[in-house]
C-alpha cells in the first residue's frame, strides 16, 4: 500500500477498465467511482448503511452494462418490504448513471454489517425482488424478475446470472458515501468464443480466478478495495492470470432530467389532477416536482400549467421514463 496516498492517488478515478483473463476463457470489469458517486448523492444525505447497498449497485450495474453489446440502459432494481424498500440504478451504455432510493425511519442507519435480508425484510413468504430491465434505444425492452437470495449484492447477482443467464460470474463490491468499486469476471459464453475458447479448460481457469477474488473477501480485503486504485488492484490479483487490460473509459453521474421531459408527465396527469396539484402544493401557487434522482426542483405556476395543457402533446422523451 506504500505506494499509494489515497487522497492523491484516487483522486478522478470514476473509471472502468475491461480485462480479459486466462487467454480470453475469462473477461472482467473493473469500476471505481469517486467524484461522480459524492455528486450522485448530493441532494440524498443517504445514510451511511443506505450509500452502502446503492454504491454497490451502482458499481454493479455499470460492470454488467459493460459486458452487454447493446446501446441503450440497463436498470437495476431491488424491492422489498423493510427498513430499505427501493434501490434504482439506472446504467446507460455510455458509462453515465444516476441512482435513486426508498428507506424508513425503521433502518439502523450505521450498521454496515446487516444482511440484504434484515434490509430488505425478506422472508420466505415475503422474498423481495431483484429486478433487470435492459432497455435499447432500438428494439425490444427486456426484464427479468428474480427473488432476492444471499446476504449481499454481489450474491444477489450472481444468483440471478446463476439462475437466469447460466453464466458463472464473480463480484465484489465495496462502497460507501465517497467512493464505490466493483471487480466483475464472468466467464466468456460459448458463442462468444472460437472452439479453443470453450474448451473444458474454461471451468478450471473460472474456479482458480474465482478463488482470488475470494482472497478479497475478508475484512482487510475489502478496506484494500476501497483504497486501492483499480489498475493496482487488478495488477496485485490476477498478473499471473495473463490479464489484458482491453479498454479504459470514463464513468459518470448524468440524470437527463429536463423541464421539457417534466411537463410531458404533468401533461399526461391531466386538467383535474393539475389543479387539485396547484391547490395542494408545498410551493404555493405552483405545481412543483422535484426529481428524485438529482434533486432538480421544476416549478409550473398556473399559466406554465394551461400553457402545457393547452399545447399539443409531443413524442414522450426518454428521459422521463423512470
Ligand atoms: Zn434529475
Amino acid at each position: 500500500m506504500s505506494e499509494l496516498t489515497p487522497k492523491a492517488a484516487l483522486s478522478d478515478q470514476d473509471q472502468l477498465l475491461r480485462f480479459g483473463l486466462a487467454s480470453g476463457k475469462v473477461r472482467g470489469v473493473a469500476v471505481s467511482v469517486d467524484h461522480s458517486w459524492q455528486t450522485a448523492g448530493l441532494h440524498h444525505d443517504y445514510p451511511p448503511a443506505v450509500a452502502q447497498l446503492l454504491g454497490q449497485c451502482v458499481v454493479a450495474a455499470l460492470a454488467l452494462v459493460a459486458t452487454l453489446k447493446f446501446n441503450g440502459r440497463l436498470i437495476m432494481q431491488f424491492r422489498g418490504d423493510g427498513p430499505v424498500k427501493l434501490l434504482v440504478v439506472q446504467a446507460r451504455s455510455d458509462l453515465t448513471y444516476r441512482v435513486t432510493a426508498q428507506w424508513t425511519q425503521d433502518l439502523n442507519p450505521t450498521d454496515l454489517n446487516q444482511t440484504l435480508q434484515t434490509l430488505f425484510g425478506l422472508t420466505p413468504a415475503n422474498p423481495g425482488h431483484l429486478t433487470l430491465t435492459l432497455e435499447p434505444n432500438e428494439g425490444t425492452r427486456y426484464q427479468s424478475l428474480v427473488p432476492i437470495e444471499g446476504d449481499s449484492v454481489a450474491q444477489a447477482l450472481e444468483g440471478y446470472f446463476q439462475q437466469s443467464e447460466q453464466l458463472p460470474t464473480r463480484l465484489v463490491l465495496v462502497a460507501d458515501g465517497g467512493r464505490a468499486v466493483g471487480v466483475l469476471i464472468q466467464q466468456v459464453p460459448g458463442e462468444g468464443g472460437t472452439a479453443m475458447v470453450r474448451a473444458a479448460n474454461a471451468e478450471a481457469d473460472f474456479d482458480h480466478l474465482s478463488i482470488m477474488m475470494d482472497t478479497l473477501l475478508t475484512s482487510n480485503g475489502l478496506v484494500e478495495v476501497q483504497a486501492t486504485a483499480v489498475p493496482v488492484l487488478l495488477h496485485r490479483l490476477f498478473h499471473q492470470d495473463s490479464l489484458v487490460l482491453t479498454q479504459v473509459n470514463s464513468v459518470g453521474f448524468f440524470c437527463g432530467c429536463s423541464r421539457d421531459g417534466v411537463g410531458v408527465m404533468l401533461k399526461s396527469l391531466g386538467r383535474d389532477e393539475l389543479a387539485c396539484a396547484l391547490h395542494d402544493s408545498e410551493v404555493p401557487g405552483y405545481v412543483s416536482v422535484r426529481c428524485e434522482f438529482c434533486g432538480a426542483q421544476y416549478n409550473f405556476d398556473a399559466v406554465d400549467v394551461e400553457h402545457l395543457l393547452q399545447t399539443h402533446s409531443f413524442a414522450p422523451n426518454e428521459d422521463i421514463r423512470h
